[in-house]
C-alpha cells in the first residue's frame, strides 16, 4: 500500500492549501483515514498527518477485519452507535469503491453447559442492540452450517449479519476518496506539539501548520498526543496484543461462518474466521503489554492457537500455516472508547478505539458533522 504526499491534483488547487486547514487530523490508521473523508466530503480543507512512512502504520495494520453487527457491544455506548453507523455507511458505500465484503454471518458457539446458558444473555443482548437477525442453534443445526465443528458442540447462537472486509482496502480507499477531493496527507511527519489561541499552530516533524480544529486519531499513542495539543490528561493506552496464525487457502472451504467463542468482559475471544483473500484465521490473543511499537510472535502461543483451533474444528488439525502476526489493540484503563469533546479547544479526540474500529470508522458521520458546521470554514 502506498499514499502519495499531498493529493492527487495538486497542480490545479494549490490555491486551496495556504498552509491553513480548517482540519488536522493526527494519525492516518482507519479511524484518521475515515475522519479525513468525513470532513473533505463536508467541504472542509483537510490535513491528515501520520508518522509512519505510509498510513495504516499502528494498530489498524493487524485486526481480524471482521464488520461487526454490534450484537455484543456494550448497551446504549457510543461504540455500539458507531459500530451500527459504521456497518451501514460501508455496506452502503463498498460497490461505489469496489471494496470486498463477503457475508459470512457467525456462529457463537458454545462448548459447555455454562456457556449454552449464556447464549440467552448474549441473544437478549443482541436484540437490545438492535441486531434482530439471531437465532438459537441446537449443536446440529449448527453442524449444518458448518460440517467441521467438532460433536464437542453444545449449542450456538446465529447472528446472521456479521461479515469480512478487506482492512487495508478500505483504509485506503477513504484516504483516497479524501484525496481526490482535495485534502492533503503528509506521511513521515509526526505532531510534536500543537498549541491553540483561537486557531491552531501544530509543529511537527517537517515543518508547521496551522489549522482551525484538530482531531486526534492517533490510536496507540492518542494519550500522548493529547498531551502534545495540551488537551487535559484524560486516559492512558495500555496496549493489548493479539496473535494470529493464517492458515492456508485449503482451510476456508471448512469455515463458511465466524466462529465466536462466548465473549468474556475483556476480550471478544479466539476467532476461527475466514478471510476475504481465501484463507482462514485463528486469533487473536489479548495480551496486555508495556510496549506501543512492537507486536512480538511467541511461537508457544501460536501453537495454543492452532491446538485451539484444532479441537473446535477437527478437520484444521495439520492444515498448512501460510503466515503469523500480530496487532496492538489501543486499549485504555476503561472499555469504553475515549472520545472527548473539547468545544473551547476545537478538538477532538477519537481515543482508545480497541477493538471495533475497522467496523465503527465510518460511523462518526453525525459527531463530525455536528463539529463541521461549528469548526471548518471559519
Ligand atoms: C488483534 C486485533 C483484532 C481486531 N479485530 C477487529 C475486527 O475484527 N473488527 C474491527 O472492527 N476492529 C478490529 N480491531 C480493532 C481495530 O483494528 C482498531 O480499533 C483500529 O485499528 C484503531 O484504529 P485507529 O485509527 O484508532 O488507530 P491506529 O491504527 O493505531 O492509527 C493511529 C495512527 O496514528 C499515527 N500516529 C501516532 N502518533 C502520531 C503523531 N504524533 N503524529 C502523527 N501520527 C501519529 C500512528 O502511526 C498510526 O498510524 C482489532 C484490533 C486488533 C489489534
Amino acid at each position: 500500500m502506498h499514499v502519495s504526499n499531498t493529493h492527487p491534483h495538486d497542480a490545479q488547487r494549490n490555491t486551496r492549501h495556504d498552509g491553513f486547514y480548517d482540519v488536522a487530523i493526527i494519525g492516518a490508521g482507519v479511524v484518521g483515514c475515515a475522519t479525513a473523508r468525513r470532513f473533505a466530503l463536508a467541504g472542509a480543507r483537510v490535513v491528515l498527518i501520520e508518522k509512519g512512512t505510509d498510513i495504516l502504520s499502528g494498530a489498524s495494520k493487524a485486526n481480524s477485519a471482521i464488520l461487526h453487527t454490534g450484537f455484543d457491544a456494550p448497551p446504549d455506548s457510543l461504540e455500539l452507535e458507531l459500530v451500527r453507523a459504521g456497518r451501514e455507511e460501508y455496506l452502503s458505500i463498498h460497490k461505489e469503491l469496489g471494496l470486498s465484503l463477503v457475508h459470512t454471518g457467525a456462529l457463537v458457539c458454545a462448548w459447555n453447559a455454562e456457556e449454552h446458558e449464556s447464549l440467552h444473555g448474549i441473544e437478549r443482548q443482541a436484540h437490545a442492540n438492535g441486531v434482530q437477525a439471531v437465532r438459537p442453534l441446537s449443536a446440529s443445526q449448527a453442524r449444518t452450517l458448518v460440517p467441521a465443528l467438532s460433536n464437542r458442540l453444545v449449542a450456538a447462537l446465529e447472528v446472521e449479519g456479521e461479515h469480512v472486509i478487506d482492512p487495508w482496502s478500505a483504509p485506503l480507499a477513504y484516504v483516497t476518496q479524501a484525496m481526490a477531493l482535495g485534502a492533503t496527507v503528509l506521511r513521515a511527519t509526526e505532531l510534536l506539539h500543537g498549541t491553540f489561541d483561537g486557531t491552531w499552530t501544530l509543529q511537527t516533524s517537517t515543518g508547521t501548520l496551522r489549522a482551525g480544529a484538530v482531531i486526534n486519531c492517533a490510536g496507540l499513542y492518542g494519550d500522548r498526543v493529547d498531551r502534545c495539543l495540551e488537551l487535559p490528561e484524560r486516559f492512558e493506552i495500555c496496549p493489548r496484543k493479539g496473535q494470529f496464525v493464517v492458515l492456508d487457502k485449503a482451510a476456508f472451504s471448512h469455515v463458511p461462518r465466524i466462529i465466536l467463542p462466548v465473549p468474556t468482559a475483556i476480550t471478544k475471544g479466539i476467532v476461527i474466521c475466514p478471510t476475504a483473500f481465501g484463507n482462514v484465521l485463528i486469533g487473536p490473543t489479548a495480551e496486555e503489554q508495556q510496549d506501543r511499537t512492537r507486536a512480538s510472535l511467541q511461537t508457544s502461543t501460536l501453537e495454543a492457537l492452532l491446538h485451539r483451533g484444532a479441537e473446535l474444528l477437527p478437520v484444521l488439525r495439520n492444515m498448512p500455516v501460510s503466515a503469523t502476526y500480530a496487532g496492538l489493540r489501543p486499549a485504555t484503563e476503561q472499555k469504553a472508547y475515549r472520545v472527548y469533546n473539547a468545544p473551547g479547544h476545537r478538538a477532538i479526540t477519537l481515543g482508545g478505539i480497541r477493538s471495533t474500529g475497522l467496523s465503527a470508522a465510518l460511523g462518526w458521520r453525525r459527531m463530525l458533522c455536528a463539529f463541521t458546521s461549528s469548526s471548518a470554514r471559519r
